[in-house]
């Protein structure tokens, strides 16, 4: 009988380990957290538009009805690609006839004094949740007395996707706190980037279009300018400026996890796996890396450019490679990955997206592009719940009415009508392992 073991219950390690365990393979998961977590509805939780809860979902639950899959809460101390094996922090070493490395990314800092100590990265519901208390503690600090300057003032450093949509959400935040008298007026967003335009892999259209929605939200914006060192109430930028602060918010850039570093596989370009075009790592047979761990080439043939770190090429990626396992149980070749485009897009707002969908990139914004965004994500959503149908429904009251600041004053954001049972919560642990 096929074995396997799956590094990781994102969305790449989810979608091969359902894969495999709906062929009959005996499968293990192994993830440090006890449910899947959906990277992309983290800006939500950290400004208060929905609970950590609802963002992380059970991996019992998830497998609940796949009896070939087990699922291990553990931390991987070590992964051996030679022998196929992960180390878990209980001291125990497992080994299978197949091993799926799925363990997403982590922050890259570039080496820049302060920041690893300092920022906010977001890549995890506890990092979004760690980020929405610090935020409110601060603001219910300002309700009480007169804070010093740029107290209440966030820093977010990166101008890509992430750098932007989070701006988006936290000036939306700021617009409905300040509404509600809750917010001074000197608290500010500024988003710092070295590019000369935010939305660096969008067409000029789309940078324009955020750049304006952002500007008209009250995000200030600091292109061409880097961030040399960060403080616990500083950030240094590269044109000698000293911007008070003690939130900043780590949007710069990622890179592949330290399990990797002595797994035996060099690592390639921003210290991610390089995989074969069927997704296996060249020179460990039985070994495969499939989501933002992965290099993921674009197509077959040599030089060719690689997938960005997107939900649909980690969800589909992990398909992939389990389908190549099947297909080598049943003695056939394996298939290069082949990914179908979803396009790219990035939420700026509740009523405001960029996106450029189909294979020709058609472009488009606004209403439309929130709506696309919608329909992309409850795609990679029905992967781990089953209603998706709550999810739009959320989304569509998002879209609608402000929640923000009665969410903000009262602890109690509007929920997304999962219907999990209740005693079905995940065990969200505030400290975590950053790498
Ligand atoms: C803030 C943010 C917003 C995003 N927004 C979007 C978006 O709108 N649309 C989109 O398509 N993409 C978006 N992305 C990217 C998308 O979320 C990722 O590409 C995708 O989730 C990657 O899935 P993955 O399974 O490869 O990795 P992950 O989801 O990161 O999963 C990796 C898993 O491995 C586990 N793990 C790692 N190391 C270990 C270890 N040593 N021991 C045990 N467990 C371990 C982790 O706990 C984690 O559960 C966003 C990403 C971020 C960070």
């Amino acid at each position: 009988m096929t074995t396997a073991l799956v590094l990781g219950g994102g969305l790449a390690g989810v979608a091969a380990a359902q894969t495999l365990g709906a062929a009959g393979v005996t499968t293990t998961l192994v993830d440090r957290a006890d449910y899947h977590q959906f990277q992309p509805l983290l800006y939500q939780v950290a400004t208060s538009q929905l609970p950590a809860e609802d963002v992380a979902r059970p991996l019992r639950t998830i497998f609940a009805s796949a009896p070939g899959v087990e699922v291990l809460v553990q931390d991987v101390v070590a992964a051996s690609f030679a022998d196929r094996s992960l180390t878990l922090d209980d001291g125990r070493t497992l080994t299978a006839d197949h091993l799926v490395v799925a363990a997403g990314g982590s922050p890259n800092f570039f080496g820049i004094p302060g920041a690893a100590e300092h920022t906010f990265p977001l890549y995890s519901v506890a990092d979004a949740e760690r980020l929405r208390r610090h935020h409110r503690a601060l603001v219910t600090e300002a309700a009480g007395a007169p804070v010093e300057p740029g107290a209440l003032d966030i820093v977010v450093v990166g101008g890509g996707p992430t750098g932007v949509e989070v701006s988006g959400a936290l000036a939306e935040l700021f617009t409905a706190l300040r509404k509600a008298g809750r917010l001074p007026d000197e608290g500010r967003v500024h988003l710092v980037d070295r590019g000369p335009a935010v939305l660096g892999p969008f067409s000029e259209r789309a940078q324009q279009y955020a750049h304006r929605k952002l500007t008209d939200d009250g995000v200030l914006l600091r292109l061409g300018t880097g961030v040399d060192a960060v403080h616990p109430d500083h950030v240094e930028l590269s044109d000698g400026t000293h911007l008070p602060t003690r939130t900043v918010i780590w949007a710069g850039g990622e890179k592949g996890p330290a399990v990797l570093a002595a797994a035996g596989a060099p690592t390639g370009r921003g210290g991610r796996l390089d995989v074969r075009a069927d997704l296996s790592v060249d020179g460990f047979p039985g070994v495969w890396a499939v989501g933002d761990v992965a290099n993921v080439p674009s197509g077959p043939g040599e030089g060719v450019p690689t997938l960005p770190q997107l939900g649909s090429v980690a969800q589909q990626s992990g398909r992939w490679a389990a389908e190549n396992i099947l297909r080598t149980t049943r003695g056939e070749g394996t298939e290069p990955f082949r990914y179908k485009d979803k396009g790219i897009m990035a939420m700026i707002g509740r009523n405001a997206a960029v996106a450029e969908v189909g294979r020709h990139r058609h472009e488009v914004d606004g209403p439309v592009a929130f709506a696309a965004w919608l329909g992309v994500h409850a795609m990679l959503l029905s992967g781990v719940h089953s209603r998706t149908d709550a999810f739009l429904s959320w989304a569509w009251d998002y879209f609608d009415r402000d929640h923000a600041a009665t969410v903000e004053s009262h602890d109690s954001p509007r929920r997304i009508a999962w219907g999990d049972a209740t005693d079905d919560v995940p065990h969200i642990d505030l400290e975590p392992p950053r790498v």
